[in-house]
């Protein structure tokens, strides 16, 4: 297994403008790296350059320590999954595994010993003599990844394997997925625009958007700890809460808010950085939100709301709440079996401090109090 090493990596096409810019990372050897982002955020051309099947604008990719920008894809060590598989619809799944092995002029017994190997690993053994048409979509998608395997590649790139396939199964998958990356330990990079698949699959996130980094880390650290706005509201479903507020004043311990026609707010962020005045954003996510059962009276960072609309989803609900000022209103997570809530009913709802994030009138997170 290999590391990945870019160094400011760009892509421009013809048209002259980049779809990706100025990529610096480095992906460990045996790490499970996953870059998400939007559909059109450069995850697939940046990958296909990885892979040697797209030319480098400008800067390098190194596989270990091989300059890889003008290395032919052949001689990467890599192997790619796409999401539409591309088997040989004519040929046995033995036969599409074994494909690049015979093309490699590995020989016969090699071949047999890691297309077996492989299939055991996928536990494909019993569809070897079947062609891909007679295959579940799922089963496809286990063979081309088996194509992969065979080859013992430094690096697999998956560029959204799973896109094609019903939500049960793409749990499964994930699962596998995982599985496989212990088994293997083989260096991993997925591409994907899911979340969740993200949060899931992966050791470190890398999160795209037109073509720039937004941040790397692990998913939980990204989830806690957005960079900024694109980053905490890409990750989380429900999305996190958006208020727009003003900076009151504050300290490096705490800011004050004033939310238009709601109150203040305390935030555990130091904002010292901006002057008052400034317009800043509050992020809460929808399970921090606390609904306030007993008025005991005490009003501190609680907004006054409105019930919409009640979603049970067994375990948890999810409470949709009108507030004013707030354009999309606040969706708060409870647990299921929260006293009934009904369309129309008067609220109090908390946003606990020091899980209220604040961010500058450019998007960017100000940093936590510890
Ligand atoms: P993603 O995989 O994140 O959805 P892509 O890497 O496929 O994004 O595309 C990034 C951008 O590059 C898109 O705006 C897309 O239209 C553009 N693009 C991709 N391939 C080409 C090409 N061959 N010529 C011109 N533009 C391209
Ligand atoms: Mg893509």
């Amino acid at each position: 297994m290999s590391s990945v090493t870019l160094h400011q990596v760009d892509k421009r096409y013809a048209d002259d403008v980049k779809v990706v810019s100025g990529v610096d990372l480095k992906i460990d050897a045996g790490e499970f790296v996953v870059f998400v982002g939007p559909s059109g955020s450069g995850k697939t051309t940046l990958l296909r350059m990885i892979a040697g099947l797209e030319s480098v604008s400008g800067g390098e990719i190194y596989i270990g320590e091989l300059l890889a920008n003008d290395v032919h894809a052949s001689q990467r060590g890599i192997a790619m999954v796409f999401q539409s598989y591309a088997l040989y619809p004519h040929m046995t799944v033995y036969d599409n595994m074994a494909f690049a092995l015979r093309m490699a002029g590995t020989p016969k017994a090699e071949v047999a010993q890691r297309v077996r190997k492989s299939a055991e690993i996928l536990q494909i053994t019993h569809l070897l003599e079947r062609k891909p048409k007679a295959m579940s979509g799922g089963q496809r998608q286990r063979v081309a990844i088996g194509r992969a395997i065979v080859r013992e590649p430094q690096v697999f790139l998956f560029d959204e394997p799973l896109s094609n396939l019903d939500a049960a199964l793409r749990q499964n998958m994930r699962v596998e997925l995982s599985r496989l990356h212990r088994e293997l330990g083989t260096t991993m990079i997925y591409v994907t625009h899911d979340q969740v698949e993200a949060m899931t699959l992966a050791e470190r996130i890398v999160v795209f958007d037109a073509g720039v980094v937004q941040q790397v880390g692990t998913p939980l650290a990204l989830y806690e700890s957005p960079a900024n706005l694109f980053v905490a509201s890409f990750l989380g479903a429900p999305k996190m809460n958006l208020l727009p507020a003003t900076l009151r004043s504050g300290d490096a311990g705490a800011a004050q808010v004033d939310l238009p026609g709601l109150g203040t707010l305390q935030v555990a962020v130091d904002a010292t950085r901006d002057a008052a005045g400034s317009a800043v954003t509050v992020g809460v996510r929808p399970e921090h939100l606390q609904w306030v059962v007993d008025d005991a009276g005490d009003d501190a960072n609680t907004l006054a709301v409105r019930v919409e609309l009640i979603e049970y989803l067994g375990d948890h609900l999810l409470a949709y709440v009108a507030a004013p000022g707030v354009a999309d209103g606040l969706c708060l997570k409870l647990p299921g079996h929260t006293t009934p809530l009904r369309s129309g009913d008067a609220a109090r709802v908390r946003l606990p401090a020091t899980h209220c994030l604040l961010f500058d009138s450019a998007g960017q997170a100000f940093p936590r109090c510890a």
